[in-house]
């Protein structure tokens, strides 16, 4: 089906003549960088282009231990003994500096992870200066936030962040972390370090006493020496279920808390009274233009029976009006997959779909020949058990499925192995807060989808993890009373 209004917008790439990326990283520890002790260092490139963009310090034992050992200095000396208030102070100006300099991050965290511009410009960067000042303002209120209760912090706190939201996730994990007057190692994913460590330098530069944020490099073995550091009293974790349960196992026995965020198989229930045209955007936009890269993503449609085909043909309608190409163009809808691996994983799925004998839908959009790209994809008719159904695919793929009673869609989007997030769409109030009490998930939207702000908690049920993020609750992991 092509669509008949069809757009031709001209290139408008971002430049990228006034980002500045250094050759080489190193880790950012005790306020300022050093070499790493493991001498090693590994590549980042563009997934858009395949350009090599920088090279980065790959921490070992010895440099996570060095790192903690200035988180827990930098603690003892000086951060839990500093008043809340100035504490807040040295937040807001991280996200002063943030906002000062949110051009050149949106255009690294496109460049570095292939999210469109669009995206980490409107979206990543304003909510990461946003989180930092959201918990600004808590830094010397916690006596308010839990009445009655002695909050204290935990010491050393260990981050481990995923690829797809580089900066964000960072600000979720440090600033929640400063405000209660806890110190931070952070590790960001391999393949998109470069907005952490451009974090780095904005602290650096915003005179944070040193250790109290220290941030380090590498792939996995550096995330599991920070886990399995005997100084550090919290970990807080965002990636995959697989990695999360391997946390959770070397954790158990200790006294160090944990937070887990995890995969998630977001469900979008569209009932016959729901505004359909808002139902249709909100799908793409839970899905595609984040090139589903999102674990909370909308990747299941559950549609009522009778307005299925309506809503199947408005949606490959607009499908055909995305555009898939480079990152930094603004008027890219999907950009690059993150890595070669991840697309493969991908195309296996659809492949899958098509073994199962599935209606596989793309629209004929083109897509660059050169770097990871996906078409946005629609898999109709896979059955509840199906694999494309049940695990994350984390990418622009949409199963839809249809339903004819509310009883049998509660069952459906409940029988996934997740529980982190899920769509109603519907003219009902009272369907949806009937709903909410019945779907397993962290966060459920009404008529609307993937709307985030910093007073809100997220976090998920069942193999989604646990602990919330953002608002009062994301306090909590970092206290203990
Ligand atoms: P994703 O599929 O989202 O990349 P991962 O769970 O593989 O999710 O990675 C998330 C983060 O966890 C990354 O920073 C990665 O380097 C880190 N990581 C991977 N393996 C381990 C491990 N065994 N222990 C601690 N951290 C790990």
């Amino acid at each position: 089906m092509k669509n008949n209004f069809e757009w031709k917008y001209s290139p408008a790439p971002e430049s990228t003549e006034h980002i500045k990326i250094d050759p080489r990283y190193d880790l950012f520890i005790n306020g300022k960088f050093v070499k790493p002790l493991s001498k090693t260092y590994f590549e980042t490139s563009d997934p858009a282009t395949g350009k090599m963009l920088a090279s980065m310090a790959h921490a070992n034992e010895k440099d996570v231990n060095t790192a903690v050992l200035a988180a827990k200095t930098a603690y003892d000396k000086t951060w839990k003994k500093m008043p809340g208030k100035e504490r807040g102070k040295y937040i807001f100006r991280i996200a002063r500096m943030i906002q000062e300099r949110a051009r050149e991050f949106a255009i690294i965290e496109s460049l570095n992870g292939g999210k469109p511009i669009r995206e980490s410009r409107d979206f990543d960067i304003p909510l990461a200066a946003n989180h930092f000042s959201y918990y600004a303002g808590w830094a010397d209120k916690l006596d308010y936030a839990f009445p009655n209760r002695t909050p204290k912090s935990l010491g050393v706190v260990g981050q481990i962040i995923p690829w797809n939201f580089p900066l964000l996730m960072a600000a979720w994990k440090i600033a929640p972390a400063l405000a209660t007057g806890n110190t931070v190692v952070l590790k960001p994913a391999e393949t998109t370090s470069l907005t952490a460590l451009k974090l780095a330098e904005l602290i650096r530069d915003c005179d944070l006493p040193p250790g109290v944020v220290n941030i380090v490099t590498g792939f996995g073995n550096t995330g599991a020496a920070l886990v399995n550091h005997s100084l550090v009293n919290k970990i807080a974790f965002t990636g995959s279920t697989g990695v999360g349960k391997l946390i959770q196992k070397s954790i158990a026995g200790t006294s160090k808390k944990l937070s887990l965020e995890l995969g998630g198989k977001g469900a979008h229930l569209v009932f016959d009274d729901a505004p359909i045209n808002q139902a249709v955007e909100g799908i793409v936009n839970g899905i595609f233009f984040n090139q589903g890269h999102v674990c909370c993503a909308g990747s299941r449609l559950y549609v009522q029976e009778n307005v299925a085909s309506e809503v199947i043909t408005k949606l490959k309608a607009r499908m055909q009006t995305l555009i898939v190409g480079d990152p930094l163009d603004k008027n890219t809808d999907i950009g690059a997959i993150n890595s070669e691996g991840q697309l493969k994983k991908i195309k296996d799925y659809i492949q899958l779909g098509k073994n199962e004998g599935l209606e596989i839908y793309q629209p004929e959009c083109g897509i660059p020949t050169k770097g990871f790209f996906c078409k946005p994809t629609l898999i109709i008719g896979a059955g509840q058990s199906s694999r494309l159904v049940q695990e994350e695919i984390f990418g622009p793929v949409l199963s839809i499925q249809t339903f004819r009673t509310i009883e049998e869609v509660i069952e459906k989007a409940n029988q996934v192995p997740y529980g982190l997030s899920a769509g109603v769409w519907t003219d009902k109030g009272s369907k949806i807060f009937n709903l909410t009490s019945k779907l397993r998930a962290g966060v459920i939207w009404a008529n609307t989808y993937n709307k985030f702000d910093p007073t809100s908690p997220f976090g998920g049920y069942k193999e989604s993890g646990f602990g919330r993020e953002g608002g009062l609750h994301g306090l909590q992991p970092y206290l203990s009373f």
